[in-house]
């Protein structure tokens, strides 16, 4: 099929309408739920996420206010109360208090007068390399005091201080800095999801906890180096969504802020894990696309050969037969009986009308052209009749003397062509008004009817006879030289004469006068046939039965009689 034809095909275009409508439905849909699925999966990882970090920020808070009371514990037990050198440091060393601290942890004990009385180390304190308290106006003794976050021994530390005793005013001070460490050890490789991971930093945005400890431990590493700035407003807990790009990888960003203990603890997670369970919802509408395109476009070829091609077959046969060849054969259809077969078999119908209707006209046409044909010749023959007839003397079955004249006009066209002569003999029954008035007119009838065959028995080949009227006949003799002639008219009127008729038992006597003349080109067809008539009116005169030749044709200047 034509591509022409294919794309004016309104089946065709609608069914590429169709695909395409359903293509961008599809895309629609798919596009649609992917959003929303995007949009609500990343507001309930976010969510989720913040739940998480807040829980982590409390529960960090808590493990440093049970530092806090440890300390607050402290301060209140006899032996730091005694601020004595020997029995404070003894018992900061005990194994009982030592045991409360982890590595990198120092307890110091200042006297009423701020000066340091001992402290935990079992090695005894450098003070130099150790940072100094000095806030001693702000300690009380029912709330620790804590310092800001500061770096000693590879850690992030907060001193957190208290006055010793129940009275502010006569106690000395405990002051025991807390690591980070602490924390470092449950969520330093604490994962968010499967792939995300904390990151802590005091209220500057310098790194108190990542994953690589390292960042942690100098001090000089911040969050900003993640592609985060601190946010504006920490205090408000409840923080939006925020993405960031490190490396290329995007990640979600939530965080909780600790007032108290002035942290801030951010999670980070990767898009792309967030995402990777809409990839599963991206396949799922791939396999959808990759099942209903296909199918769609599978349903289309077969409507198309089921519909278009089975139509545009019949389009052609329609116009076959609508050119004239109405002879064609009913179009094939196999049983079908959806609109294409009703379609065909209804085209088939009127085809099968029409053959029929043309094969009754045909045989009807065929019936006239032979009746037409039959009255034709009928008409022919009825008129060759008639001509015959018009031609012909009823009585004596001679031709007429209209058919003589017609033949004698072309004889003399003839002989005037070809220089050639021809003769007229002119026949008159001598008295034959007797024989009518003697033996009836019936027995006249007889004898014109035996005296015009015995003439015409005689006739040479080309010569030829009529009957000129009455009892008379004229004889005409192409190729005849006027001695011929007379020989010729001689033979007619001894036959005539030895003619025995008998009628009804009676012999009839007949004799013919015969004039002759030849034929005179100068003086024409009528002047040339009175000559004979006028040597035979010579004849009766002079007896009857007899051949005259007219006498202006003779040699002689009389006429002959023979
Ligand atoms: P002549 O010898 O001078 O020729 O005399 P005739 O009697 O033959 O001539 P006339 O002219 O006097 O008579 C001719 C007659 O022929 C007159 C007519 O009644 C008769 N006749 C003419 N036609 C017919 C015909 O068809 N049948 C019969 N029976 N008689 C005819
Ligand atoms: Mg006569
Ligand atoms: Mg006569």
């Amino acid at each position: 099929m034509k591509i022409k034809v294919l794309l004016h095909s309104l089946i065709f275009r609608s069914l590429i309408l169709l695909v395409l409508f359903i293509c961008l439905l599809l895309c629609g849909i798919s596009l649609y739920f992917i959003n929303t699925q995007k949009k609500s999966l990343g507001d309930s990882v976010f969510k989720r996420n913040y739940e998480e970090i807040v829980r982590l920020e409390e529960s960090i808070g808590l493990k440093m206010d049970q530092f806090s009371s440890l300390l607050s514990l402290l301060a209140k037990t006899s032996s730091i109360i005694a601020l004595d050198p020997t029995e404070s440091s003894g018992f900061l060393k005990s194994f009982d208090v030592t045991s409360l601290f982890v590595s990198g942890e120092s307890v110091f004990l200042y006297d009423r007068n701020q000066k340091l009385i001992c402290d935990n180390s079992m090695l005894g304190t450098n003070l130099k390399d150790k940072k100094q308290f000095t806030d001693f106006d702000k300690v009380t003794p029912i709330r620790a005091y804590t310092t800001p976050w500061f770096w000693e021994n590879d850690s992030p530390q907060k001193m957190f201080a208290y006055a010793v005793g129940s009275k502010a005013t006569a106690s000395g001070t405990i002051v025991a800095s807390f690591s980070f460490r602490r924390i470092w050890q449950t969520y330093a490789n604490y994962t968010i999801g499967e792939k995300g991971f904390l990151i802590a930093t005091d209220l500057n945005g310098k790194i108190l906890m990542h994953p690589d400890l390292q960042l942690a431990t100098s001090g000089k590493h911040h969050i900003s180096e993640f592609g985060i700035s601190m946010p504006q407003k920490l205090s408000e807990k409840q923080a939006l969504p925020l993405v960031i790009q490190n490396k290329n990888k995007q990640y979600l960003v939530t965080y909780a802020y600790n007032s108290n203990y002035q942290f801030a603890l951010f999670s980070l997670q990767p898009i792309a894990e967030i995402e990777s369970t809409l990839s599963t919802f991206r396949s799922g509408i791939l396999l959808v696309f990759a099942i209903i395109l296909p199918t769609t476009i599978l349903i289309i070829i077969l409507l198309f050969f089921h519909f278009a091609t089975p139509l545009y077959r019949l389009i052609s046969y329609i116009n076959h037969v609508g050119e004239g060849h109405f002879n064609a054969k009913p179009f094939p259809i196999t049983k079908r009986k959806d609109e294409v077969g009703s379609l065909a078999t209804a085209f088939n119908k009127m085809l099968l009308l029409i053959q029929d209707q043309m094969k009754q006209l045909n045989d009807h046409q065929k019936y006239l052209e032979e009746q037409v044909q039959k009255r034709t010749l009928e008409l022919e023959n009825a008129k060759n009749q008639l001509e015959i007839l018009s031609r012909t003397d009823e009585l004596t079955k001679l031709p007429n003397r209209r058919d003589l004249m017609e033949k004698i006009q072309h004889e003399s066209h003839r002989a005037n062509r070809m220089h050639r002569n021809f003769c007229f003999i002119f026949i008159d029954i001598d008295k034959f008004k007797s024989i009518n008035d003697t033996y009836g007119h019936h027995c006249g009838d007889v004898v014109l009817q035996t005296v015009a065959n015995t003439i015409r028995q005689l006739l040479r080949k080309y010569d030829f006879v009529a009957r000129w009227g009455g009892e008379e006949f004229l004889a005409v003799l192409p190729e005849t030289e006027i001695a011929g002639a007379i020989v010729v008219a001689e033979r007619f009127r001894k036959s005539i004469e030895n003619l025995q008729i008998d009628y009804k038992g009676t012999p009839i006597p007949v004799t013919i006068t015969l004039g002759v003349s030849q034929y005179d080109s100068e003086l024409g067809v009528d002047k040339s046939i009175q000559l004979a008539d006028q040597a035979l009116y010579d004849g009766k005169m002079n007896g009857r039965n007899q051949v005259v030749i007219n006498k202006k044709q003779n040699n002689k200047s009389d006429e002959t009689t023979i």
